[in-house]
């Protein structure tokens, strides 16, 4: 991903970010593989220090960008900093427009880090209604032990944010578009409303807005450009683009790369070097070329979906009748500038009633599971393969039924989570799914 050669003499302002995502931004110091095309594998979980006073030095400068800028790392023990997380780091702030990215173990090892670093016991994080099912299931079962409340409400109507932001409210985090539902938030707008909250307060209280961007990848959106704090990602998903690692990143500004660092020192949550060099040899060279592909078969499933007499509605964020079209419209766009609106549908089968509509969406999965080629029955998604999952029942198990509603998720819902395939075979598995209901 870095360059081989490291007395090249070119101008990297000459060429575009999908170029850069195969060769890398930068010339690295992170690690001397100068005769290496692809980076090679690092496998030491500690460092060999040529003398104390060489220890002493990497001890100290840990965990001290601050102070210490960017010189050559010292690396000491596997937890604390090593070269393929690194490199994988400096690529991810990069793309994303950020200044920092600190790495961890998982998605969810990434979001309670970034929440961890900017809340303590007494404060509260107000959220959109509806979020990935492990982060609420953080958020209503541990932070009451933590005493932190939250408070999740409807922020595709910014203004909300006036009617329930407290003295105590350190933090606004959503996900756009949303999981499942792929509801988009306009993030330019919730900016202007912080910062006029945020006018009357001092340094250390103001909000931060923190954006789960796993759904859209920096492919389809950088919302650090468009007024996010922070950004976090599952790596497990469209960046590593393959299904094989895990992994998980919070992205924003250096002042807070010190602090995170520390926090995953001390918690422990680190991402698998090997993970790293997967993510940073496989998934960001492939980046732009999978998610083209994605949406290209996206935009037709959604059509051939939205048309079909069986469906009652169709949630994709490139459809003129969605809803929340216009915003995606303003702020999903690719390196390029065009419109990008994700390789995720949301869609609900017809039914007498939602419990008849539910009924219906488990024939169909059902039937999908056991007949079609191209479709999986799985969680997850940004993989080769196309998954289907039925989110009241899996993803979302932790919403109880009654709530299900009021977390923006119709029983009979089904989130498809496009793949590599050619469009049309996907298209023709979904027509025999489709027939049996
Ligand atoms: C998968 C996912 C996560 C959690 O990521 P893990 O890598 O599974 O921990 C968080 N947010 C969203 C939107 C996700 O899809």
């Amino acid at each position: 991903m870095a360059n081989n050669a490291k007395n090249n003499k070119y101008d990297e302002s000459k060429y575009s970010m999908d170029t850069h995502l195969i060769y890398g931004k930068y010339i690295t110091d992170k690690w001397d593989y100068s005769h290496h095309v692809t980076a090679p594998i690092s496998s030491s979980t500690t460092f060999r220090l040529d003398s104390v006073e060489r220890g002493a030095e990497g001890f100290m400068r840990f965990a001290h960008t601050q102070e210490f800028g960017e010189k050559a790392p010292i690396f000491i023990y596997d937890r604390l900093g090593e070269p393929n997380k690194d490199m994988l780091e400096e690529n991810l702030a990069y793309v994303e427009k950020g200044e920092m990215a600190v790495s961890f173990a998982s998605g969810m090892g990434a979001i309670s880090a970034a929440l961890g670093i900017l809340t303590k016991s007494g404060d509260e994080i107000i959220t959109h209604n509806t979020l990935y099912g492990c982060t609420l299931s953080l958020l209503t079962n541990w932070y009451p032990r933590y005493n932190i409340k939250w408070t999740p409400i409807d922020l595709t109507n910014s203004q909300n944010l006036f009617n329930y932001v407290t003295e105590k409210t350190k933090v606004v985090y959503f996900e756009t578009p949303a999981n499942p539902n792929l509801q988009i938030i306009d993030i330019q707008e919730i900016r202007k409303v912080v910062d006029e909250i945020n006018k009357t307060r001092n340094e250390e209280n103001k909000i931060q807005i923190v954006i789960d961007n796993t759904f859209a990848t920096p492919f389809c959106q950088r919302p650090l450009e468009l007024g996010a704090d922070f950004v976090v990602h599952s790596l497990t998903k469209g960046i590593g683009g393959f299904g094989t690692d895990m992994g998980g990143i919070v992205i924003g500004k250096k002042k807070y790369q010190d602090i995170l660092q520390l926090y995953r020192k001390d918690f422990g949550g680190v991402l698998n070097p090997k993970s790293a060099w997967s993510i940073l040899t496989y998934g960001l060279p492939t980046l732009p070329i999978r998610l083209k592909q994605q949406i290209n078969s996206a935009i037709k499933i959604a059509e051939y979906l939205s048309s079909h007499p069986k469906v009652e509605f169709v949630n994709y964020p490139g459809l003129p009748d969605f809803k929340f079209y216009e915003t995606a419209r303003k702020q999903m766009r690719d390196f390029n500038g065009n419109f990008a609106p994700g390789s995720l549908i949301y869609f609900v089968i017809k039914g007498n009633s939602p419990a008849e509509s539910k009924e219906n969406g488990r024939k169909f999965m059902d039937y999908a599971a056991e007949h079609a080629y191209t479709m999986t029955l799985a969680v997850s998604l940004g993989h080769t393969r196309t998954l289907l999952e039925h989110p009241a029942s899996m993803t979302h198990s932790v919403v109880p039924p009654e709530e299900l509603a009021d977390r923006g998720i119709d029983a009979g819902g089904i989130r498809l989570a496009i793949g590599l395939e050619n469009p049309d075979d996907i298209i023709y598995d979904l027509e025999q799914c489709l027939k049996i209901i």
